[in-house]
């Protein structure tokens, strides 16, 4: 294998974790909604030397000398952004989401100021004001949730901001298989005059292709994942719409001032470049298919695990994205399934659902999706598989319960383990994978 072949004699050991990293991803089936495989050329750019460089400012504006090309560079993605996504102002240096929402707070909010997001459990960020992060400590966090049915609760949406009057209102999740209401958060953040932000960080490739509809003229500001359904490199992007700018026309320039030199110092280059691949593959028509190829992959999926009796949260997706309420395994058992999919080659991680009746950490349910899968031209056939598969293994770990004793568990789930390594239906089903992932080759050109 000619890739890395000079990293394997300089460092050997950081070169075998890589290269068993790259067998895992062949020769498993990541179905963790929030991953996917970057083209080779999107490899090629972050790997550039444009890691080398400091360029702190903006293009044409920087500390630092010798940017000429690092200027070509953020441009373009830039440009592409505001071109794709359909909006007058584009921060591309935000060093990940996360980051990327704390430079919006800090350029539209003051401490202690109320803020809303929808509830970390009921399928929100971290970064939404969830109690343990940064953004529900330093702000007066009201957040909303969604009704019995799994679709977000726009009554109480509209009532808590009425109540709340909160300066910033989040529409997006990281556990939801629904189109979001854009359009409804829209009346009731003008109502109360707020800033509305819309996190697309999972669906911004479908959104990207048109298979999801944008927020863009309805929202003031966007931020967006550059890894996930976009299928970049880690990053993430800011962008003002032009309602933003109506609402307050510096928004543009209080949202790059508070990425630098509010919140970071020197832009990571190399991964802009990789984003600005992204974003110019992500133009072509063949992105549009694979978009339009993830819904109706996650669509075949569902109702193949929905066939095979199990309950999905709203009962299907429109997505790319379906999470499975295991409540009628007892609660706290999304661990069993991940950890026994995981033995068969299954990636998928576990999630709380709403009303979870265990913890964060221990939740009831588990998330998956079809980026990843879809990226490796797997269709609807293979979905079929896939799901039945999948509700065999569910299926075996009917029965088993988490201790309910915290103490207990770490004990409990290394026996668990080793015995679900001798279970029959878990080596057939690890077989099938392994052929599955055959059939459909991983970065052949590496
Ligand atoms: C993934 C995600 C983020 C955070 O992105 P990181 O790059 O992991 O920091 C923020 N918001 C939402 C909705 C996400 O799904």
């Amino acid at each position: 294998m000619e890739w890395l072949q000079i990293l394997k004699n300089t460092d050997p050991q950081t070169f075998e974790a890589i290269t068993n990293e790259l067998d895992r991803q062949r020769n498993t089936l990541d179905l963790i909604p929030s991953e996917n495989f970057t083209s080779v050329a999107v490899l090629q750019a972050i790997g550039s030397v444009l890691t080398n460089k400091y360029s702190e400012g903006y293009p044409g504006k920087r500390y630092y000398a010798g940017n000429e090309f690092i200027d070509t560079v953020e441009k373009l993605a830039i440009e592409r952004a505001k071109t794709l996504f359909n909006v007058p102002h584009a921060n591309v240096q935000a060093y990940s989401g996360s980051p990327a929402n704390i430079a919006i707070y800090f350029a539209i909010c003051k401490p202690g100021d109320v803020i809303m997001g929808q509830n970390l459990t009921d399928g929100g960020h971290l970064t939404h004001g969830w109690k343990t992060s940064i953004t529900g400590q330093y702000f007066k966090s009201v957040p909303y949730h969604v009704k019995p049915d799994g679709y977000i609760d726009l009554e109480e949406v509209r009532k808590l901001a009425a109540e709340n009057k909160p300066k910033i209102i989040w529409v997006g999740a990281t556990a939801y298989t629904r189109e979001f209401p854009f359009e409804e958060f829209s009346r009731i953040a003008d109502e109360t005059g707020s800033y509305l932000a819309a996190d697309i960080s999972h669906i911004a490739g479908l959104v990207a292709a048109g298979v999801h509809k944008s927020p863009a003229s309805y929202v003031h500001v966007i931020m967006t994942t550059t890894h996930k359904t976009l299928r970049g490199p880690r990053g993430a992007m800011i962008m003002v719409t032009r309602k933003g700018l109506e609402k307050d026309p510096e928004l543009a320039d209080k949202i790059d001032k508070s990425v630098f030199p509010g919140l970071q110092g020197g832009p990571h280059d190399n991964t802009t470049a990789g984003i600005a691949v992204a974003l110019h593959e992500s133009m072509k028509p063949e992105f549009k298919e694979y978009s339009l190829q993830i819904v109706k992959n996650a669509k075949a999926l569902a109702e193949e695990l929905m066939n095979n009796g199990l309950k999905l949260v709203t009962s299907g997706t429109d997505n790319h994205m379906i999470l499975i309420d295991l409540t009628d395994l007892g609660e706290g058992n999304g661990i069993l399934v991940q950890e026994t999919l995981e033995l068969c080659g299954i990636i998928v991680n576990k999630n709380t659902i709403p009303n979870d009746p265990s913890s964060p950490f221990y939740p009831s349910g588990i998330r998956l999706g079809t980026p990843a899968i879809t990226t490796r031209s797997m269709k609807e056939n293979e979905m079929k598989v896939i799901g039945n598969l999948m509700s065999q293994i569910i299926n075996e770990v009917k029965g088993h319960q988490l201790p309910s004793n915290k103490e207990k568990r770490q004990e409990y789930l290394k026996k668990f383990k080793s015995d679900m390594k001798n279970n029959q239906v878990v080596k057939n089903v690890k077989n099938s994978v392994e052929n599955l992932c055959k059939q459909f080759p991983l970065y052949t050109n590496l």
